[in-house]
């Protein structure tokens, strides 16, 4: 008999085209799917496992769309990007063995499980780790190599089709591999023109950093004569099955270039600010209407994984350098942060209805955090999951339709034994890794 689970008394926010909030509201799960959302709903509860969600507000389960395991939070960053990367980041991902990926990977998807996230876009090394790590603790995971040229000693195409042979469609389907492009400072164009061509290989999807810095945008007009975003589009690298992170500096020219072949961007308004990298400019983004999700990028440029605290910074930061309120409006910043980012994964999550795939997320609304709430108000529900709430009210966090995190405490991996191994981890990759001189 499939597993059911049924969540009823909850504020459903269902994220579904008509944007209904259900107060009262009853969710079934069967299996791995979502089959009845509503208000008057009468089930069986036999044999079934039932949450009253009563002061609970029942959601999609968020979609970080820019995510990087990480190992190394809080080492050398006070450096620029550029600086950061040859003498932190690539040193660290070079000396990585696959067990330290493996505890890398569990401490990073359980933090992004407590706060509310049921989908990580992760570029990483090393995806055997990566792909065990997530099925073991439950996560919906789209897993890329990071590749560059072979000259930089990281990952090649033939690393990332080996692992898509190896991993792609795991656990349910629950598991992916798309073709992972680092960035244009440490590609040729021939790169860029066989990841596409094993994209289309494989049916699989592209995820690659562009436009994230000036440095970035003033190498690739030196080396290809092109902004960026330019050099992807004739490479052929943009199109809708791609994921382009951060986008801070695109010209007019290059966001048409975007809308045009529906490439889809991930926001990463955190990371770019602590980077120092710039503020994207989403409102043009979206007037083009271009699909647009959020990501946290990597705890060593953030540094939390709590997509909350992104939502908050993706209304702020423009609200803020634009001298503007109206812009990025409390529920088009959840929408962001579930629909969007599951569209364009091309994914059946991000919104509750029947016959969608189960990923829910529970969160207290007995806090300090939802007080006052008017009672049977969208809009303060809303406002309140943006600007007051952050990861530490998700109580419960189901995904593929099984409870993997349920009041504060996991089903699937023991977290203290997780966090020591990932601490272990860190420090044997500091004892071997290489930085240039
Ligand atoms: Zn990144």
């Amino acid at each position: 008999m499939t597993d059911r689970i049924i969540i009823k008394n909850g504020t459903v926010i269902t994220m579904n085209d008509a944007d209904d909030v259900l107060f009262g509201g009853t969710v079934v799960i069967e299996g791995d799917r979502i089959t009845q959302v509503g208000e008057d709903v009468t089930v069986d509860e036999t044999g079934a496992t039932v949450i009253d969600a009563t002061d609970q507000a029942v959601m999609p389960g968020l979609v970080d769309l820019h995510f990087h395991t990480a190992i190394g939070k809080g080492w050398s960053d006070h450096l620029p990007l550029w600086e950061y990367l040859d003498t932190c980041w690539y040193p660290i991902i070079r000396a990585l063995s696959p067990e330290e990926a493996y505890w890398a990977a569990l401490a990073s998807y359980s933090e992004s499980l407590k706060c509310g996230v049921t989908t990580v876009n992760d570029m990483y090394r090393r995806l055997d780790g990566l792909a065990k790590a997530a099925e073991e603790i439950g996560i919906r995971a789209v897993l890329s190599n990071d590749v560059a040229d072979d000259e930089h000693d990281l990952d090649t195409l033939e690393d990332n089709r080996i692992a898509y042979e190896q991993s792609n469609g795991a656990a349910n389907g629950r598991i992916e591999v798309y073709i992972g492009i680092e960035w244009l400072p440490l590609a040729s164009e021939a790169l860029l023109s066989d990841a596409r061509r094993l994209a289309d290989d494989l049916n699989t999807g592209i995820h690659i950093h562009l436009n994230e810095s000036l440095t970035e945008v003033e190498n690739s007009k030196e080396r290809f004569g092109r902004r960026p975003t330019e050099v992807a589009y004739d490479c052929g690298i943009l199109f809708d099955r791609c994921i382009a992170a951060h986008c801070v500096w695109l010209s007019d020219k290059e966001i048409a270039l975007m809308r045009e072949t529906g490439t889809q961007i991930s926001h990463n308004p955190s990371s770019n600010a602590k980077l120092g990298n710039g503020i994207a400019r989403v409102p043009e983004m979206l007037a083009a209407g271009i699909n647009v999700g959020l990501g946290h990028d990597a705890a060593e440029c953030n540094n939390s994984r709590d997509l909350f605290e992104v939502m908050k910074f993706a209304s702020l930061m423009h609200r803020a350098s634009r001298v503007d309120p109206s812009l990025q409006q409390a529920p088009d910043v959840v929408r962001m942060a579930t629909r969007n980012g599951s569209a364009a994964l091309g994914h059946e999550t991000g919104q509750l209805t029947a016959g969608t795939k189960a990923d829910v997320i529970l969160i207290d609304l007995n806090s300090q955090m939802f007080t006052p709430l008017f009672p049977g108000s969208k809009a303060h529900l809303y406002s309140h999951l943006v600007f007051a709430a952050n990861g530490s009210a998700v109580n419960t966090t189901i995904v593929d339709g099984r409870i993997v995190y349920r009041n504060r405490e996991f089903t699937t991996i023991d977290e203290g034994k997780v966090l020591a191994e990932a601490n272990e981890a860190f420090r044997h990759v500091l004892d071997r890794m290489v930085v240039p001189t």
